[in-house]
């Protein structure tokens, strides 16, 4: 995976070597020699990752850090800070300040090296979702970008695998200050029982524990489809570099070394769960904005968009299955006049409960969506045509024989709707031509009267023949997987939840 690395030092030597070093492993380097010039580039280059140098004239690195962290189109750049500077304090005011990590020269290569490419890939893994992030704001669901450094870092469930008991204790300890949830175990194998019962936000896992690789229980965790997601610390002795750059290539997301200060501790889970919980934001967002995308915001129905895109995978599995697909095309009597009458308010409530009605009355897999207007369609996968009209002339009767509650005098209005139909036999149709088809039965039973059915190559439907059909169906069917009455079935898949 190739990135882009912003290498700031005030020192060129150090500049060009750093940046030898990165290009050797195919990294695209930019430079900057002050803290000025770096955040400038920032700006202009739009780096992956910023190794930053501290002691630097005028503006320092700590200054250069936290001007990247408050912009918001630039905050979830990782830094890493590169410094001589090996003071605890230094390290702490680093990460307090949004850096990501922080490396002491002499740069040790494979630490280097490992950390670069880590960062790359969460990195990537969030420039997805602010894309998305821009999709939603496109929608109105967030009006402003989030900033990762404005994520809270407190209340979260930590799960730490140690086995001496007074690292457990200090961890725990230390880590109450930000009011986290605290959960120890001294092995892997209680790690694993616990994160199959319980969430949690971040996982601290010791390199040495006793009888067992804490690589491999790192390994384990991120393959596990429960913890996939969640952010590993490992906790290793100084000289282990090797399996700390290990463990960041397995997917680690940091690490601390012994002997454990507790505010590099804090600074560092902190760090972990504010870019958890951008993520997460960000995640929420984008499935918000993608089910306003795809559902009318009135009735919570799919739309137009969502219908053809759906209908097109139906068509397409029809077409390998060889079943009847039934298109169900239904428009409300007269609606103008209640609209006229009684408000425009009066008829959105009309049209609520009408959505209501359909998704009551159709099984879970159906799929009904509100085409616009007062029109809707309901698609039936895998279908008789016997089954279609009897459906059909159900929907029709769920509105007329029984009064919609609305706020007007009297407390209801009875509505009724005309129907149309088509059955769709196996492949290659269009969308547009199939909607016609059902369209067209539709007119015509505006023509015929309204409040009733008309189906192609079928005509106009006699209620009572179709009722006769339903209650045969009914009394054939066990009520608890009665596909027809549609409540038993619950009818999630039929509204706008996606
Ligand atoms: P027909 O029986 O021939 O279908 O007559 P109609 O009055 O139902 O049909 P027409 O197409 O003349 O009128 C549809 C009306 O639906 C007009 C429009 O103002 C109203 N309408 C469309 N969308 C909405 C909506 O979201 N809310 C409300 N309250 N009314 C809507
Ligand atoms: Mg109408
Ligand atoms: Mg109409």
């Amino acid at each position: 995976m190739s990135a882009r690395v912003l290498v700031v030092d005030d020192i060129l030597p150090n500049v060009k070597l750093l940046e030898a070093k990165l290009t050797c492993e195919y990294y695209e380097v930019i430079t900057a020699t002050s803290g000025q010039e770096a955040l400038d580039k920032v700006e202009s280059e739009n780096p992956d990752i910023v190794l930053l140098d501290i002691m630097m004239p005028g503006m320092d690195g700590f200054e250069v850090c936290k001007r990247i962290k408050s912009n918001p189109d630039h905050a979830h750049i990782p830094v890493v800070m590169v410094t001589a500077l090996t003071d605890v304090q230094d390290k702490v005011r680093g990460l307090e300040v949004g850096a990501d990590d922080f490396l002491s020269k002499p740069i040790n290569d494979i630490a280097l090296m490992a950390r670069v490419r880590s960062l790359a890939r969460l990195k990537m893994a969030l420039d997805e979702w602010r894309i998305r992030e821009n999709a939603a704001i496109q929608f109105g669901v967030t009006s402003e970008k989030t900033n990762l450094m404005n994520e809270p870092v407190e209340g979260a469930r930590v799960l730490l695998i140690e086995n001496k008991e007074f690292e457990r204790k200090k961890i725990t300890e230390a880590l109450s200050t930000d009011l986290n949830i605290v959960m120890s175990v001294e092995n892997g194998m209680k790690a694993m029982e616990l994160t199959a019962a319980h969430d949690f936000d971040i996982l601290m896992v010791s390199l040495n524990l006793e009888d067992e690789d804490g690589l491999r229980l790192c390994s384990h965790l991120r393959s596990n489809e429960r913890t996939r997601s969640v952010p590993i610390v490992m906790i290793a002795e100084s000289d282990d570099m090797e399996r700390v750059a290990h463990g960041l290539e397995i997917g680690a997301h940091d690490y601390i070394l012994r002997p454990l200060d507790k505010n590099e501790l804090l600074a560092r889970v902190r760090t972990q769960i504010r870019r958890k919980r951008f993520q997460e934001r960000l995640r929420s967002t984008y499935e918000i904005s993608l089910s306003l995308a795809l559902t009318d915001s009135l009735t919570g129905l799919y739309n137009r968009r969502y219908l053809e895109v759906h209908l097109e995978k139906l068509i397409e599995n029809n077409a390998k299955s060889n079943k009847a697909l039934g298109v169900i095309m239904l428009d409300i009597d007269h609606f103008k006049a209640v609209n006229d009458t009684h408000g425009h308010k009066v008829g959105d409530e009309v049209l609520k409960v009408f959505a209501d009605r359909m998704k009551d009355n159709l099984r879970s897999f159906d799929l009904v969506a509100r085409l616009g207007g007062e029109e809707f369609v309901a698609i039936l996968p895998d279908v008789s045509p016997e089954r279609a009209y009897m459906v059909a002339e159900r929907l029709r009767c769920a509105i007329a024989d029984e009064p919609i509650s609305c706020s007007v005098e009297g407390g209801s209005l009875t509505i009724t709707t005309s129907v149309g139909g088509a059955i769709i036999n196996r492949g290659g149709h269009a969308i547009p031509a199939i909607l016609e088809r059902a369209d067209k039965c539709l007119y015509d039973a505006k023509h015929a009267g309204r409040n009733c059915t008309v189906f192609e190559n079928k005509g106009k439907l006699n209620p009572d023949e179709h009722k006769q059909v339903e209650r045969s169906f009914k009394a054939a069917c066990d009520p608890h997987t009665d596909d027809f009455s549609g409540s038993a079935d619950g009818p999630d898949a039929a509204t706008g939840s996606i």
